[in-house]
């Protein structure tokens, strides 16, 4: 074994035990670090209090001399919790988050010094804009950007720095964060699922969105990650022949947490406690060191920024545990890659799940109505929500060798297929009282029955119902769950709008009873949307044949898939809903083709210099160990020596000949780099970083991993699979 990865290898065996103990009761230290209910009443006057509740609940501007009071009030607190800092926290389309730390210290006029955090500061900031992607929105306007506070979501304790969720918008108005606009469409939604909501029940005034999403990553040792170069930079292995042993015997899923990854879990699980998340489910995934973290699902604007503290979180605490934390979509190839299923519903303020199947007829034509117009608007948007995940490192799942497909369908399994079946052949019109019966009795009354024992969940779904909530799988385990959220939920939105309209017009217009309405154009849409809904198997290849021939989109890679985003339904579904306008949407197109070269730029220069500083002159100082093999066979056997030496030549032979192939694959993938580049055109630089650069990755791989297989395990520097995979 090299020095390198005998060091690397030594570490993690001395690594010593932190024992973490969890947090005796969680109930008991939940969100002690948030400026929650409790922390407001207690910090609050009361004034202040109910104007922060009303901007919660209706959106309320809160006045400037009331968040005055606030601030002081969080201060307080803030102080009381040990915090020194302040920073408004925000999610730029950078894909993280950021902040800026501000001692609440300043001096005052008499040498001396207070604490102070005036509502000014609470309410508004001015980070550097300029070095935040903005494609183009700042030169266009020359405008400055701000951070604003965003109340729905409570200010936290992290470390000694209390974090204010923000928006951060330029001066002329336009969103340059991911925030901004999941706030615009969940308003939408707000106000589109009211009214339909109203149809069924008078008291409903307002319906919140919720996500509970499933986090996946993987737990290398850091010694070990800081020994590859790819994983240190890239975030995923660039090369590397698969073990031995991967995932094959199915032994690591669900199976025993060793101690020191649980230990890593507990502190993380008593982070989260203390900031609120309401983490609940930890297990082993499939791969191994692969594992995946589960909260309660919250109120989606919460969730979005609950999942994006806790990967920041998630790093701090694996840091502290000489681990690093990988969120890449496929860190390893020949092991199962990593996602992040949003699990998605509409909850009302009356407390109803309205995608939850109830015992009474009518509440459950109230469920089909949100399940059908959701199944509708996916089929609509399809191309949409596709392109809302996609990226370099989830291009790795969608469309390559893993589930879930790049082809967005919606598994609704054979039980409410067959009751959707059964709603399609209803007779078009007033429907007759026999047929309102049966309806009751055989169809809408029997749903929650069925779905009881409802079992045969499809894993290969990308969009699959499961019971009382729809499952968006294809999301990746590196994204802002706020782009496909903002994208859901504003198709949703739109599709319960043009609901309510039709619906509308026919008991207006054809003096149609409401149920019968309802009936009617629920029945239009499942027809509309059949193409949509596959129960099959999403890995083969007979699903893309198929999903041709329906004429849905299999956008394998992320220049093609963004293209969606710049569509002209795109523009006009997000300029009516006021979403985003177009300057806004063409601005984050850009930023994101941008991004995906670079990325490919990036992980291309990665590979180059490993191949040719790493992997090169390994091959040749084995093969030079060949040649005085060969050398002194020569010297004992003179001309027979051939008869002695046949496996060595061939060795010397094919290192010869993969040293060949890896120089040239390097060779031409920097000349199409240095073409790409002189590209102006975001987007078509994008495609030809996509096309043009990437293919070499495989082959120059290829020829890598067949001399990792060939060359002396002794002088071989990179810390193989087995060792990143298996050692913990
Ligand atoms: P898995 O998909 O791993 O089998 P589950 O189906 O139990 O797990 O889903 C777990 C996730 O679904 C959790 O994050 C949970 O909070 C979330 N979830 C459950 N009900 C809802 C809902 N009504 N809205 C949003 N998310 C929900
Ligand atoms: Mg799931």
């Amino acid at each position: 074994m090299s020095t390198l990865r005998f060091h690397a290898i030594k570490e993690t065996f001395n690594r010593p035990v932190i024992d973490v103990k969890e947090a005796e009761r969680r109930s008991a230290v939940f969100g002690s670090n948030v400026f929650n209910e409790a922390a407001m009443r207690q910090y609050l006057t009361k004034d202040s209090y109910k104007s922060v509740k009303d901007a919660i609940v209706n959106g309320s501007k809160i006045e400037r001399n009331v968040a005055d009071h606030i601030s002081t009030g969080m201060k307080e607190w803030a102080i009381s919790k040990g915090a020194t800092h302040y920073t408004h926290w925000f999610q730029p389309l950078t894909g993280t988050t950021a902040e800026k730390h501000d001692a609440f210290f300043e001096t005052t006029d008499d040498g001396g010094a207070i604490e102070k955090f005036g509502g000014g500061q609470l309410v508004q900031q001015e980070p550097d804009a300029s070095s935040f992607p903005n494609g183009g929105i700042r030169n266009t306007f020359e405008a400055r950007g701000y951070t604003a506070w965003d109340p729905t979501s409570p200010a936290f304790i992290y470390g000694t720095t209390l974090c204010i969720p923000t928006v951060f918008v330029a001066y002329t108005g336009e969103a340059l964060d991911n925030k901004t606009p999941l706030l615009r469409a969940l308003q939408s939604i707000d106000q589109a699922a009211t009214a339909v909501a109203k149809y069924f029940d008078k008291s409903v005034t307002k319906v919140n969105p919720t996500l509970g999403w499933e986090q996946e990553y993987f737990l290398i040792d850091k010694a070990l990650a800081a020994s590859r170069p790819d994983i240190s930079m890239a975030g995923r292995t660039l090369l590397g022949h698969t073990s031995a042993k991967g995932q094959q015997l199915d032994d690591h899923y669900f199976g025993s947490i060793t101690r020191r990854v649980l230990d890593y879990m507990r502190d993380l699980e008593n982070e989260c406690m203390l900031l609120g998340i309401p983490v609940k489910t930890r297990h082993n995934e499939v791969a191994p060191n692969q594992f995946e973290l589960a909260p309660i699902f919250e109120e989606t604007n919460l969730a979005v920024d609950h999942n994006s503290l806790l990967m920041d979180v998630m790093a701090k605490v694996a840091d502290r545990h000489e681990f690093k934390v990988l969120f890449h979509e496929k860190p390893f190839a020949g092991v199962n890659g990593s996602g992040k299923h949003n699990n998605w519903s509409l909850a009302t303020n009356t407390g109803v799940n309205l995608l939850g199947p109830s015992s009474t007829p009518m509440k459950n034509l109230q469920f089909l109505t949100f399940f059908i117009n959701t199944i509708k608007a996916v089929n609509d948007y399809e191309e949409l929500l596709r392109a809302s995940i996609a990226s370099a490192s989830n291009d790795h799942r969608l469309g390559a060798n893993e589930a879930p497909p790049a082809i967005i369908s919606v598994f609704i399994g054979s039980q409410l297929t067959t009751v959707l079946d059964q709603l399609e052949k209803l007779k078009n019109g007033k429907l007759s009282p026999e047929d309102k019966t049966d309806l009751k009795l055989n169809v809408v009354g029997k749903i929650p029955e069925i779905l009881l024992d409802n079992t045969d969940r499809n894993r290969t779904s990308p969009f699959a119902f499961t019971g009382n909530k729809f499952e968006f799988r294809a999301v990746g385990s590196t994204a802002n769950c706020a782009k496909p959220m903002t994208v859901l939920n504003a198709i949703v939105a739109k599709q319960l709008i043009d609901f309510k309209t039709e619906v509308d017009k026919l008991i207006k217009g054809k003096k149609m009873k409401k149920d019968d309405a309802i009936f009617n154009v629920l029945k239009g849409y499942i027809k509309d949307s059949k193409r949509i809904r596959f129960e099959g198997d999403g890995y083969g290849e007979a699903w893309e044949k198929e999903a041709k021939k329906r004429k849905l989109s299999n956008n394998k890679t992320t220049p093609q898939a963004l293209k969606a985003q710049i569509s002209k339904s795109t523009i006009s579904l997000y300029e009516d809903l006021g979403i985003m306008s177009k300057v806004e949407i063409e601005a984050r197109h850009e930023i994101e083709v941008e991004e995906y070269a670079m990325r490919i730029q990036i992980e291309g220069r990665i590979l180059g210099d490993i191949a040719r500083n790493h992997v090169i002159p390994t091959g040749i100082r084995y093969q030079n160990l060949l040649i005085e093999n060969v050398q002194g066979l020569k010297d004992i056997y003179g001309n027979t020596f051939k008869k002695h030496a046949t496996e060595q030549m061939e060795l010397i032979e094919a290192i010869s000949g993969h040293i060949a192939k890896i120089n040239k694959g390097i060779t031409d993938m920097i000349n199409e780099r240095k073409k790409a580049n002189t590209i102006e055109d975001a987007e078509k630089r994008a495609f030809a970083y996509c096309d043009k650069v990437k293919p070499y990755f495989e082959e120059i791989r290829y020829h890598c991993d067949k001399l990792e297989l060939l060359v002396d395990d002794e002088i071989w520097p990179l810390t193989k699979y087995r060792e990143l995979l298996f050692t913990r």
